[in-house]
């Protein structure tokens, strides 16, 4: 008897073809195993985000994505509420700008000539534990397959069915693009600019693309009365933003990672189903970068599955222990960092200026050359040894 679309079965099913799942699904794909991808988008899709990727991309993804490459970063301008500005240049490239329409894509063209069956405008709704499986239920059809990656996003709905006591909640983003044609861009060629002091607890940035600028604040810490007043106040106080007119921006969770709570409400991996990507929380909680993360869980779970069909003694449980491993003891340093920049500010962005080699130490976390770990340890310590320099200037000896 033909199957009809509605028992149709694979060996995965991934919900949501962003960078997570379109990696995933690659990975999968290209490895043998039968898998539907689903998204409730159409691709192209704009996605609100920074588009800002870290060169160490370059370690995990083949260099077919350079052509959507808009721009290369060599140094970050740091501000504080529009004041004091300085640029602090790096000795080779530290990010990447992409928009994420065309990056996107680009990954889910590469899962579909891997071999992924994508389905998009199709809107995954409901999940069905089996014996030895999950049923996805869409707004079209019902799928089976031995194994689920969620990688729906910020507001997941796979997370929100399976994953029940997880209860971690997204912080406040609000994003708008700007075009620019012709015009220069904003702050320079090859620069970001990074303000800590327009936000309260976060931080605004302006990442430059051809011929515009992605522009946004978010909130890393506490509670924020009122994104949009805070995006308003950072136009205003932006002085290069002057000569254009800012469409009004897009409001998006920003799923940062955070360790509070018992490792259920973290957990990543329940019965057949696994989270990836900002379904997951794995957000840096220092400067939200997510990208790289949801690209590398993607690879991660989809190495673990595969585990899984090749040897029976294999459990996906294997998936949590890597991310654990190799992306959360990263993020504990990150959220160590990010309490103390964003609950001092100011006097983070002086240190900044005075500790241009510590910003060194950081792009070089962005190259891939040290880890969290090292960069902490080796900052403290660039510090520490001017602590009495700084003292000294504070308090003059006669
Ligand atoms: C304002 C802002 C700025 C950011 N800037 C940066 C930055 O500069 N650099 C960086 O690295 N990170 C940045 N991030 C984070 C980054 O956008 C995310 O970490 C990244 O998109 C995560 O990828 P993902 O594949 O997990 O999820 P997503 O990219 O969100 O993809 C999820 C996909 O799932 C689909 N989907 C959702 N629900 C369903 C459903 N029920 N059924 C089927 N499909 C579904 C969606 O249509 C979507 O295509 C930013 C985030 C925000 C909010």
């Amino acid at each position: 008897m033909a199957i009809t679309p509605e028992t149709q079965s694979y060996d995965a099913i991934v919900v949501g073809m962003g960078p997570a799942g379109s990696t995933a699904a690659y990975e999968l794909s290209r490895a043998g195993a039968s898998v539907l991808g689903l998204d409730k988008q159409l691709h192209p899709r704009y996605k609100v985000c920074g588009g800002g990727l870290s060169v160490r991309i370059d370690r995990i993804l083949d260099a077919d994505f350079k052509s959507v490459v808009e721009h290369t970063i060599h140094g970050v301008q740091f501000s504080y509420a529009g004041q004091d500005p300085f640029f602090i240049p790096s000795a080779g490239p530290i990010a990447y700008m992409v928009m994420r329409d065309r990056f996107d894509s680009l990954l889910v063209e590469k899962a579909r000539r891997a071999g992924t069956d994508i389905h998009e405008g199709e809107s995954a709704q409901d999940f069905i534990p089996l014996d030895g499986g999950v049923e996805v239920v869409t707004d079209r059809g019902r799928y089976r397959a031995k194994v689920l990656i969620g990688a729906d996003g910020a507001n997941s709905v796979v997370a929100q069915r399976l994953f029940p006591s997880r209860r971690q909640r997204g912080r406040p983003s609000l994003e708008s693009e700007i075009g620019i044609g012709q015009a220069p861009v904003y702050p320079g060629e090859g620069k970001v600019l990074i303000d800590l002091g327009a936000t309260a607890r976060g931080y605004a940035w302006i990442f430059p693309k051809s011929e515009r600028l992605s522009i946004g604040v978010a909130e890393f810490r506490g509670l924020t009365t009122s994104p949009r007043e805070v995006f308003q106040r950072f136009i205003r106080d932006e002085k290069g933003l002057a000569p254009f007119s800012v469409p009004s921006p897009s409001g998006h969770p920003l799923p940062l990672y955070t360790a509070v709570g018992s490792s259920a409400r973290r957990s990543l991996v329940s019965q057949r189903a696994l989270l990836v990507g900002d379904a997951g929380h794995l957000v840096d909680p220092l400067f939200g970068e997510g990208i790289y993360y949801a690209i590398r869980s993607g690879q991660m779970a989809a190495a673990s599955v595969l585990d899984t069909f090749h040897d029976r003694r294999k459990t996906l449980q294997e998936y949590e222990w890597a991310v654990g491993r190799e992306i959360l003891e990263e993020f504990h340093i990150a959220a160590r960092l990010a309490r103390i920049v964003y609950t001092f500010p100011r006097l983070c962005h002086r240190l900044m200026n005075r500790y241009h080699e510590v910003i060194g130490l950081y792009y070089d976390v962005l190259q891939g050359r040290e880890s969290y770990q090292s960069f902490f340890s080796k900052a403290k310590s660039v510090v520490k040894s001017s602590f009495r320099e700084l003292l000294l200037e504070a308090v003059p000896l006669r």
